[in-house]
């Protein structure tokens, strides 16, 4: 099976830690490697990790405070240091065009790498990869900030031993397939009949924002969910007031939407024990909770058991 995984760069919010880098996050899907929201640091952090600058596909920017975007300058430098022998996309919010193009051209250097630079200007944007559909959604954050999601189609597997037992085989098995019924000794056979529904996984990264539609929108139904929990609970006022998550909101998002994984990130400096953030949301979220920690690798769950066609 292909690899799908998240590969945590930093988990810091505002300033890094000794224990934290400032964020930055990779998910390996299939073809794909996605890189989101580099911080400072974030190449060297991708050293540790066995993802190389000519690995990335694709950079995905939530928004342009300088947490999520200062790392730009250097990773962008090295796709031409490099030599990435193809272009790499480039998505982040249209509103801050002017903040990309500085960040792009922050010193001098030999450009040789192509970036496809396709900025998000709308709520709902659809990006089409080979691997599914990227949506952006807008979220609440004093500065124009779109979250992101990663939405594999449903497909469809074929029983072996359902073909079998109706006796199609070879280019049959194909027509099948492709018309969704065959004609065979007076009878027609539906695809319904000899396959089983394969269904599509789901990742959201949702980072800066207070609670709102967005947030839900994008962790409906994830397998892994990667979201910001700057405070805590006892913060919940503040948080709310600077456009930030709780880890127990984040919880409960989790929980109401369905989700499978939860990553929670991006974590104020103001709070030295993660089990804090670990305690809180658990009291919401009985799924799979990873409190993220720098250079940690978190793989998105096998996909969820097929339904009898
Ligand atoms: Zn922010």
């Amino acid at each position: 099976m292909s690899m799908r995984e998240l590969v945590v760069l930093g988990t810091a919010s505002q300033a890094p830690t000794r224990q934290r880098n400032h964020n930055g996050y990779l998910l390996r899907w299939d073809d794909e490697v996605i890189l989101f929201d580099p911080g400072e640091g974030s190449q060297r952090q991708m050293l540790h990790t066995g993802i190389t600058a000519t690995d990335l596909t694709r950079i995905c920017v939530t928004h342009f405070h300088g947490d999520h975007c200062l790392g730009l300058p250097g990773m962008i430098q090295r796709l031409s240091l490099d030599r990435v022998p193809r272009p790499v996309a480039v998505h982040f919010p249209a509103g801050g065009a002017e903040y990309f193009a500085r960040l792009r051209h922050a010193s001098s250097f030999y450009e040789t790498a192509e970036l496809a630079v396709e900025p998000i200007d709308a709520d709902g944007q659809r990006i089409t990869l080979g691997i599914g559909t990227l949506e952006a959604r807008r979220l609440r954050h004093p500065i124009e900030t779109y979250g992101y999601r990663l939405v594999e189609p449903d497909g469809c597997r074929m029983l072996p031993e359902r073909l079998a037992a109706y006796g199609i085989a070879g280019p049959d098995t194909g027509r099948l397939l492709r018309d969704g019924h065959l004609d065979r000794d007076g009878r027609r056979v539906t695809r319904d009949e000899v396959s089983v529904t394969r269904p599509g996984q789901r990742f959201a990264f949702v980072m800066d924002t207070g609670l709102c539609d967005g947030v839900y929108a994008l962790a409906e139904h994830a397998d892994l969910l990667v979201i910001e929990s700057t405070f805590l609970e006892s913060e919940a006022a503040l948080a709310a007031e600077v456009g930030h998550l709780t880890a127990g909101q984040a919880a409960r998002v989790a929980a109401e939407s369905g989700v499978r994984t939860l990553v929670l990130t991006h974590f104020s400096q103001r709070y030295a024990d993660p089990r804090r953030f670990h305690d809180e949301a658990r009291e919401h979220f009985t799924g799979d909770l990873v409190v993220a920690e720098d250079l940690q690798t978190v793989q998105v769950p096998p996909r969820r058991v097929p339904s009898p066609g």
